[in-house]
C-alpha cells in the first residue's frame, strides 16, 4: 500500500473536515505549539511535506519556511489570512471555498438586518426582565419600501438579495465595477451611503478595503441608518463605528466581524444599539461539511494531478 502523504494543518479551523484529514494523510498539527515547536516541526518535513490545510482567515506564517510547499488549501472564501506576496513568489498555489456557505451567510445577514430594525434582542431581554409589565416597547422599522446598500455585491451579495427582495426592500450597491443586475450602482461607498437606509457590507478583507468605511461614511449614513457587516472587521475604523454607535450619528448595527477577532472592545460591547455576532456567518453544519469537502477535493485533485477545483487567481 503506497504511504501517505504528509500535511500541515495550520489551524484548528473545524474539527470535522480536520478528522477526515487525519485519516486520508499523515496529518502535522502546527496549532498549541510554541513558535520554537512549530518551526522544528516544519524543519523536519523539509522536502516530504508539499500541502497545508488552514482556515482561510488566519494562516501562520511560519509555513512558508517550508520550502516544499505547494499547495495551500484554505476552508473558507475570505483569504485574507494568506500572505499572497509569499505564495505568488514562490508558486504556491491557494484555493479556498466560495459557494457553498453563500445560503448560510445570507440568511445570517438577514437575521441581523431584522434584528437590529426590530430591535429584536432587545424586545426578548424586554419580555425576560418582567419590564413589559410596566411600560411599552418602542417601535422598530419596515423593511419594505427602504433601501439596502450592498457593499461588495458578490456571491454571497446575491444571495442576500435574493432574500431581500421578497421582504420589498429595494436594492443598491457599491463594486468596484457595476454588474449587469437591475440594481442601482454607485461609484463610491459614500454615494451608496447617502442613498441607503441600510449599509450592508460584504467586502473581502486585505489592505485594499482596509478601514474603507469609516467617519464620514456613517456621517452620511445618518442618524435613521442602519449598518451590517458580515465582510470583515477590517473594512471599517472600528473607534469611528463605535463613536457614531455612541453618539447616535447612526441608528444601530448588527456585526458579525470585527477588526482584532476574537477581541471586541468593551466600549462596542455596551453600545445599546448593536446585535454583535462571534463570527458564525458559514457556521452551519450545511455550510461547514460542504466547505470541508471542498478542502478535501482540492487536495485530493493536487496530489492526483488533476486541475484544483476552487483555486484562487490573484
Ligand atoms: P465575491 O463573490 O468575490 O464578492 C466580493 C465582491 O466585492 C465582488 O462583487 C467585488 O466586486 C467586490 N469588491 C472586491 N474588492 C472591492 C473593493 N476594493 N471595493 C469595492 N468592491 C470590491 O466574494 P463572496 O464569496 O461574496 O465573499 C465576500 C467576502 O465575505 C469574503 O471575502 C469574506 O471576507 C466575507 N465572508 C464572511 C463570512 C462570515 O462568516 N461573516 C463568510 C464568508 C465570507 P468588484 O470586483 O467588481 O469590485
Amino acid at each position: 500500500m503506497p504511504s501517505k502523504e504528509n500535511l500541515l494543518v495550520v489551524n484548528n479551523f473545524d474539527q470535522d473536515t480536520i478528522s477526515s484529514l487525519d485519516e486520508r494523510y499523515s496529518t502535522y498539527h502546527l496549532w498549541g505549539h510554541s513558535a520554537e515547536e512549530k518551526l522544528k516541526i516544519i524543519q523536519n518535513l523539509q522536502g516530504k511535506c508539499r500541502a497545508a490545510a488552514t482556515g482561510s482567515w488566519d494562516c501562520d506564517k511560519c509555513i512558508y519556511t517550508l520550502n516544499s510547499l505547494e499547495i495551500i488549501a484554505a476552508f473558507g472564501v475570505g483569504v485574507d489570512g494568506i500572505d499572497f506576496s509569499t505564495t505568488l513568489k514562490h508558486g504556491i498555489r491557494v484555493t479556498n471555498t466560495p459557494g457553498v456557505l453563500d445560503d448560510a451567510v445570507a440568511e445570517l445577514a438577514m437575521a441581523l438586518i431584522l434584528s437590529t430594525t426590530k430591535h429584536i434582542i432587545e424586545a426578548d431581554n424586554f419580555v425576560r426582565s418582567n419590564s413589559w409589565i410596566d411600560h411599552s416597547f418602542p417601535p422598530g422599522r419596515n423593511l419594505a419600501g427602504k433601501t439596502l446598500g450592498i457593499i461588495g455585491l458578490g456571491r454571497i451579495g446575491e444571495a442576500i438579495v435574493q432574500r431581500a427582495l421578497p421582504f420589498r426592500l429595494k436594492i443598491a450597491y457599491h463594486n468596484r465595477s457595476p454588474k449587469n443586475l437591475p440594481y442601482t450602482y454607485f461609484p463610491t461607498i459614500a454615494e451608496l451611503a447617502a442613498n441607503s437606509d441600510i449599509l450592508l457590507c460584504m467586502l473581502p478583507g486585505g489592505d485594499k478595503t482596509r478601514n474603507c468605511i469609516d467617519k464620514e461614511i456613517f456621517q452620511i449614513l445618518g442618524a435613521e441608518g442602519v449598518f451590517v457587516n458580515l465582510g470583515r472587521g477590517t473594512n471599517v475604523d472600528e473607534e469611528a463605528l463605535i463613536e457614531a454607535l455612541e453618539q447616535g450619528i447612526i441608528a444601530g448595527a448588527g456585526l458579525d466581524v470585527y477588526a482584532n477577532e476574537p477581541e471586541v472592545p468593551k466600549r462596542l460591547q455596551e453600545t445599546r444599539n448593536t446585535v454583535l455576532l462571534p463570527h458564525i456567518g458559514s457556521n452551519t453544519l450545511e455550510a461547514r461539511c460542504s466547505m470541508g469537502n471542498l478542502v478535501i477535493k482540492n487536495l485530493e485533485a493536487f496530489f492526483s494531478g488533476e486541475a484544483l477545483i476552487t483555486e484562487v487567481i490573484q
